[in-house]
């Protein structure tokens, strides 16, 4: 028996009554999309009835509530019929009609260089597209070239699910017990993730789980867990074991690569191949603020939170609300004496009423069983969150510079945002003048709000500082105007060193050059993968590649992983000892990457202070690239590209 293609959906039994209550929580527009490929008939679309508009997150396309009803009963009765015969779905559309469809959904022409990615992310014939085919490499090459893959998170799990898959012995090491990285260590009161889950988890697995719309952090973990024990690598980590160093061994084309384990225990591993997933944002940079370590009370950063301090009751000072401070000052509040929280820099929020909502069983129901309900829904996050946001971060070089906006659009998505903070604390001047930020929209990382934050703010224990922090002392910390502000507990949600790529594993290359030292803070590396002089080293979510106009990185993850399994295969097929980037190439794309940032509103000169941003203000952890360019890029490896030895 062939196996069913898990985006086409389940075949289900249950009666009218249960799907038309299921109707009442799912995406009207995703799911007439859903009714072409029950009927096969697209006339559903060239109707009067479809979506009027789209903004991220908003599923219904603004369809008026009669609309909405109208396709719902015609949907019953279409799906009644699937049921009813047997629920295979028509035909799949053909390339015409599947961009048609895309047009439907988004409601603009979407230009002909998606309707591949489309086609890839659709997965009509039930394959994994993302996956590379390793049947005709000999399998005694391909067993005798071991990889080492730093990291255990979300990307080292897909490097182990792959190579897995390619048949390549592989050894993970990971630092922390457990599997999930970023999802392992913070574990904050409110963490989640704010990149829509449906889009944000591995293309190949079925997103009708998920339980929210944006999951906590104890259902992700979970989720990488459960994915680690389906595809059977939980057996190739090593947990609670660091890489401190790998070293090239030109002689023999093979890294040394060294780790440590929990108890001191060093251990020298083989690999041909190293592939780095050990993600931008787990090294914790805590402030240099004076005093700092005089603070008698308990203290940690928002990645190390210490569960064994109970803040209830307590007075708690935040330092710092990024993206992590956005979320943990919300959910404490309620329960602290006194919460103070120490903002350096306001932040721009996108209006999103719909974050903490959970998943209906509805959406559940259509995600598990109307045949590609699940995949046009991911488009539908997809294109107003990611390609299509970008113009938003776009500098429009005849726009006046006065610091406020880079761009028409730049300054509607101020107006926007203003108009958000403005409408929930309108009677409150004081405050108002305090979170509304003074550089431009989505210069920097823009945070998913329901309210939640505003609202925490005016709370009668919660007070906002925007001052800068002068000392801290025993029992408080004290503003730069000299107010002290007496504290019980200090939780540093001050970010992460970024900008210090693999730090603080020594990795040797070619001609015994450092990686950290030819880098410093200004990290590069070829499609963000790889680098000169250091053959056969692949980085995922390496330099260049973070996203900041919206995006999810499990999706980049993969089309590195793509690109990388593209390599490796043409090592082992070409018995090839090792490869590299090409000087000129690496240079070339960097310097156009480069090129590209400065069009780009995350360099402006208003922000001071970002992450983005190295000591010398300089961009090199971002991507300026459309998602589908980098898709492009990386659907496989071009050999020209590369010195093979
Ligand atoms: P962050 O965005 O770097 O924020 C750090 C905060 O600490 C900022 O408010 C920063 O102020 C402040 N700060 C840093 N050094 C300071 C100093 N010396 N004195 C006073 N304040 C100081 O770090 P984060 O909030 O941990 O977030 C990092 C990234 O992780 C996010 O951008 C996002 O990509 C990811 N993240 C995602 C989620 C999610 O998906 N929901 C949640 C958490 C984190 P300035 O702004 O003035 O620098």
């Amino acid at each position: 028996m062939t196996e069913r293609n898990i985006h086409a959906g389940l075949p289900f039994t249950d009666d009218d009554e249960t799907i038309a209550r299921a109707l009442e929580d799912v995406s009207i527009p995703t799911l007439m999309l859903s009714m072409v490929h029950m009927t096969g008939d697209p006339e559903i679309l060239r109707g009067a009835l479809k979506p009027a508009g789209l903004f991220i997150n908003e599923v219904q396309g603004f369809m008026s509530e009669d609309d909405k009803a109208e396709i719902r009963r015609q949907a019953l009765d279409v799906i009644r019929a699937y049921r009813d015969a047997g629920c295979v779905p028509a035909a799949p559309p053909d390339r015409a009609l599947i961009q048609e469809m895309m047009s439907f959904l988004v409601c603009e022409p979407v230009s002909d260089e998606y309707v591949p990615l489309m086609l890839e992310e659709l997965e009509l014939g039930g394959g994994d597209s993302r996956r590379v085919d390793f049947d005709d490499v000999d399998e005694t090459a391909r067993g005798q070239f071991p990889v080492v893959v730093v990291g255990c998170g979300m990307s080292g799990l897909l490097a182990g699910i792959r190579l897995k898959q390619a048949g390549i012995p592989f050894t993970i090491i990971e630092k922390n017990p457990g599997v999930g990285g970023t999802w392992w260590e913070n574990q904050y009161p409110g963490c989640r993730v704010d990149v829509g889950n449906h889009f944000y988890c591995y293309s190949f697995e079925p997103s009708d789980h998920w339980s929210e719309f944006f999951a906590q952090q104890p259902e992700l973990q979970k989720y990488f867990d459960d994915v680690m024990d389906k595809h059977a690598v939980r057996d190739s980590v090593r947990w609670e074991t660091e890489v401190v160093g790998a070293r090239w061994i030109e002689s023999d084309s093979r890294w040394a690569v060294r780790t440590r384990d929990k108890d001191g225990n060093e251990e020298e591993l083989d690999a041909r191949a190293v592939i780095s997933a050990v993600g931008q944002l787990n090294r914790p940079a805590l402030p240099d603020i004076a005093g700092r370590d005089n603070f008698r009370g308990p203290s940690f950063h928002s990645s190390r939170w210490n569960h064994d301090v109970d803040y209830k009751g307590k007075r708690v000072a935040v330092i710092g609300a990024g993206a992590s401070g956005f979320q943990i000052v919300p959910t404490i509040a309620p329960d602290v004496a006194e919460l103070t929280v120490f903002q350096r820099t306001a932040q721009w929020m996108f209006p999103n009423p719909s974050y903490h909502d959970k998943v209906g069983p509805g959406v559940q129901w259509a995600l598990r069983h109307l045949p590609f309900y699940g995949r046009w829904y991911r488009f539908l996050l997809f294109w107003p969150g990611c390609d299509g946001a970008f113009i938003a971060a776009q500098i429009d070089p005849e726009w006046p510079t006065d610091g406020n906006s880079v761009s028409a659009v730049n300054d509607a998505t101020r107006e926007v945002f203003t108009d958000w903070i403005k409408s929930q604390i309108e009677d409150d001047p004081e405050l108002l003048e305090k979170v509304i930020p003074d550089y431009p929209a989505t210069g920097k990382r823009t945070l998913q709000d329901n309210g939640s934050w505003l609202k925490a703010l005016t709370r009668d224990n919660v007070e906002l500082v925007r001052k800068g922090i002068a000392r801290i002392e025993a029992d408080a910390i004290v503003d730069d105007d000299g107010k002290r502000y007496e504290v019980d507990i200090i939780v540093y949600a001050t970010g992460f060193q970024a900008n210090r790529f693999l730090f603080p594993i020594e990795v040797v290359g070619r001609d015994g050059v450092v990686l950290s030292q030819h880098w410093g803070d200004e990290p590069k590396a070829y499609l963000g993968i790889s680098v000169p002089g250091f053959p056969n080293l692949f980085c995922m979510y390496g330099p260049g590649t973070n996203l900041a106009s919206g995006g999810s990185l499990i999706f980049h993850s993969e089309c590195q992983m793509r690109y990388i399994s593209g390599c490796i295969k043409q090592l082992i097929a070409g018995d090839h000892r090792a490869m590299e980037p090409r000087e000129t190439v690496h240079d070339e794309y960097f310097e156009r990457t480069q090129r590209e940032l400065e069009g780009l509103v995350w360099t402006h000169p208003s922000i001071t202070h970002s992450w983005y941003k190295n000591a010398s203000g300089r961009i090199h952890i971002l991507s300026p690239w459309r998602l589908v360019d980098y898709w492009d890029w990386t659907r496989s490896p071009s050999l020209e590209d590369f010195d093979i030895t």
